[in-house]
């Protein structure tokens, strides 16, 4: 296979599984907790010393190779030609420096000492090839570019992070004599990995102990030193840790050299760089420890791994503790269950059982995009949920997407569940000729979709192996891309706006090795770029551009929406497909031979169809295949892959998460409880449920033995929208005294209205689908 060919094929299982996911972000891999077979030895704290006394041999060892090469590193670094280097800064002053000599810290002292104690990190030569971050107190070689990053900065916290898990490693160290694996940063804070003696257990009574021992690492304020070592040099260093030699063997190439830090007692294999000294972590906090797989791979060593989260200030540690309380306090497994929306049962995990309150929810959700999809002129399709492999063939899923598929032989054949819609709608195009009239075609579908996700990465609604998505595919010509995909930001637009969403694009372009004509991607970038203009034009906001990152089969448009706790989803993406259509050999009749044709309908027998050599197109890889052109008088659709939910499930874990299970009226599953104010009152209870239950109000009664004031605190509890007490006075004026949830005034005495009206309002606050609860 060419090279090219391998590149593009080897993207296929990426720009599938990106495009498939829709967005989702990778949940980290949890390998199932390992059995606890042996506690470990004085495990509480009980007695057991903070530190291991004498520490371990390993660390004498290490730093004995560390200082003998410093110290000739050190010499030669000495005997580096000194030349005039000019460090030009983010405002284009240009400064003079010594190379070799002078470092970024020194130019951020000298211009202020609260700005070199703000800075993190150094970034070199942004935007060119030599962009690179630079420890600040590391001399620069030449003259540069230089920005000072602080901790607000992305690449300025992953910095501060991935140097508070050298911290945690050496404080893990000292305390278990463990084998470090890998510590990196990850989105809220950092891990490190390692392999306790007598693979024990990290047990919670060991996190104040590591903070205890972190605390002082961070009075030392031991410096990050920087050292590059030959593999020989490495293996040598590290010869007691498994792990490393593993790493140090795999990932460096014989005869070449890579980098060491040291900071205190560790000396870590990393390619750094960090902040300075370890005194500028002022916040440190251990957060958890799971169990884990070296490698991620459950036929390895299973290992510990501890969590933490630091910052350089205490007002942004407490600020973040607080956030991670709020998002606990919102999470969508509590509530859902809190709420009884759905469960989980181990019968099959990842597949959920939604209850009847969190199936009115999902149902709701759909009878909406419903709804717009008849405004917008989309048509809706059923599609099988089982296919033969020869589909997936075609599609190329089989060759690059199997491992996530769940297969399965059916009378000796093998099947799959389908993972996507995508390659049954080729199907539904394909069924019977199409002309150019036809288009665009919008062709909706909510089938059910399975993928094989891990056991051990399930995670409630958000990673999950049975779904649905709102998936659409739009079959459309060149031509008419612009307007598909205008249509698409009005719809997105619409459709967030009823959750109170933010949203941002991002166009993602051509990437290396993409497949098809240049010309086509141009055009196709062209038209996104002047659909995403239009759209800020017309008040949209901004939109991004993200070079090089689009599939190899199309540019996309990812669209990324903003909760009520300013986190960040991805549910939505619009994704132009120049291959599928290949594969499948697409085509409608273009304007030219459809005139032609209804001119003289004999032609259509006579057009030759393009043979396909049928057996060659079963086997080998859909990608290399030769795939004849359309047929002379057609075209190839180009087809747009869209989801704006992305999945259902997934999107009612962000839903409730972002509303806190407070439902706007429209979706909630809990629209009023009527309770009586004393039981004389029953029957007009059962009453008014009857004429809400008329106009498909959501109306539940209480009419058990509490007192009316336990029922009304139970129906605030459980977050209804509105509460209606109901008592002779109601019934003879056929009136109710209502509460709404969000309005506290009205929590206390209520409101008398006729019932009539009141219905009216509710109707009228559903079918608006309003996002307040007012009247
Ligand atoms: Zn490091
Ligand atoms: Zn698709």
């Amino acid at each position: 296979m060419a090279e090219a060919v391998k590149d593009a094929v080897s993207q296929v299982a990426e720009g599938v599984k990106n495009l498939a996911v829709a967005g989702e972000q990778k949940a980290e891999q949890k390998a199932p907790k390992p059995k606890k077979e042996k506690k470990q030895k004085g495990g509480d704290s009980d007695g057991r010393p903070l530190m291991l006394d004498p520490v371990p041999e390993y660390i004498d060892h290490r730093v004995q190779i560390f200082e003998k090469l410093k110290a000739k590193y050190d010499e030669e670094v000495a005997q580096k030609p000194r030349e005039k280097i000019t460090v030009t800064l983010e405002d284009g002053k240009m400064l003079e420096g010594e190379s070799w000599v002078t470092s970024p810290a020194d130019i951020a002292r000298g211009i202020a000492k609260s700005l070199f104690e703000r800075t993190v990190i150094a970034r070199l030569d942004k935007g060119t090839a030599e962009e690179t971050l630079w420890d600040l107190e590391r001399p620069l070689e030449k003259s540069c570019k230089l920005e000072l990053l602080p901790f607000e900065h992305p690449e300025g916290k992953r910095v501060f992070w991935h140097s508070s898990a050298h911290i945690l490693g050496e404080a893990s160290e000292r305390r278990f004599g463990c084998d470090l694996c890998i510590g990196p940063p990850i989105e809220d804070g950092f891990y490190y990995e390692m392999a306790l003696p007598e693979k024990a257990a990290v047990e919670q009574s060991d996190y104040k102990p590591l903070e205890t021992i972190v605390n002082s690492i961070v009075k030392e304020k031991q410096p990050f030193q920087r050292l590059s070592l030959s593999k020989d040099d490495l293996l040598e260093m590290f010869k007691s840790n498994p792990y490393k030699q593993h790493i140090i063997k795999d990932k460096i190439a014989d005869g070449t050299s890579t980098t060491v830090y040291r900071n205190g007692p560790l000396i870590d294999l990393c390619r750094g760089p960090h902040v300075p000294h370890t005194g500028r972590v002022k916040q440190f906090k251990v957060m958890k420890n799971s169990a884990s797989y070296f490698l991620g791979d459950a036929n390895n060593d299973s290992l510990q791994r501890i969590y933490g989260v630091s910052f350089p200030d205490k007002d942004s540690m407490h600020e973040h503790l607080k956030f991670l309380e709020e998002a606990a306090r919102r999470d969508h497994r509590k509530i859902g269950k809190e709420q009884e929306l759905f469960f989980f049962h181990e019968a099959s995990p990842g597949s959920c059982f939604f209850l009847p309150h969190g199936q009115i929810i999902y149902n709701t959700l759909q009878a909406f995009l419903r709804e717009e999809y008849w405004n917008r002129g989309y048509q809706e399709v059923g599609s099988p949920n089982m296919f033969n492999s020869s589909l997936w063939k075609v599609s190329g899923h089989w060759q690059h997407y199997a491992e996530d598929m769940f297969t399965f032989d059916v009378e000796k054949e093998k099947w799959a569940l389908k993972p996507m819609n995508c390659p049954g709608h080729c199907l539904i195009f394909k069924h019977r000729e199409r002309s150019y009239r036809e288009l665009p075609i919008r062709m909706a579908d909510f089938g059910i979709l399975h993928r094989n996700e891990a056991s051990g990465a399930l995670t409630g609604l958000t990673r999950v192996r049975r779904f649905q998505q709102d998936d659409t595919h739009i079959f459309c010509t060149q031509d008419q891309i612009t307007e598909e995909i205008s249509g698409l930001f009005d719809f997105l637009r619409a459709v967030y706006g009823k959750f109170g969403f933010t949203f941002k694009l991002k166009l993602s372009t051509r990437p290396e090795g993409f497949l098809g004509e240049i010309e086509t991607w141009n055009k196709a970038e062209a038209k996104l770029t002047e659909a995403l203009d239009q759209f800020t034009a017309g008040g949209g906001g901004a939109w991004e551009l993200n070079p090089g990152d689009g599939a190899f089969y199309g540019p996309k448009i990812d669209i990324t929406i903003s909760d009520a706790l300013k986190r960040e989803f991805q549910c939505a993406t619009i994704q132009l497909d120049f291959q599928l259509p290949n594969q499948f050999e697409l085509e409608y009749m273009t304007s030219e031979v459809a005139t032609a044709k209804s001119k003289d309908d004999k032609t259509k027998e006579e057009q030759p169809k393009a043979e396909t050599q049928k057996d060659e197109k079963k086997e080998g890889d859909a990608l290399t295949k030769k795939i004849p052109p359309p047929q002379p008088g057609y075209a190839r659709p180009v087809m747009i892959h869209r989801a704006i939910y992305g999945s259902f499930e997934r999107f009612i874990a962000i839903l409730t998460e972002h509303f806190a299970g407070r439902w706007p009226f429209w979706l909630s599953p809990r629209q009023v409880m009527v309770i009586p104010v004393m039981p004389s009152a029953n029957d007009y209870v059962k009453e008014v449920q009857a004429e809400l239950r008329k106009q498909r109000i959501h109306a539940d009664i209480d009419i058990s033995g509490n007192t009316m004031q336990k029922k009304i605190r139970t129906a605030q509890l459980s977050l209804y929208n509105y509460i209606m007490v109901v008592g002779a006075e109601e019934q003879e004026k056929k009136a109710v005294n209502w509460r709404n949830r969000d309005d506290q005034a009205s929590q206390q005495r209520g409101e008398v209205v006729p019932l009539d009206e009141a219905i009216k309002k509710l109707v009228q606050l559903r079918d608006e689908r309003r996002i307040e609860n007012h009247i």
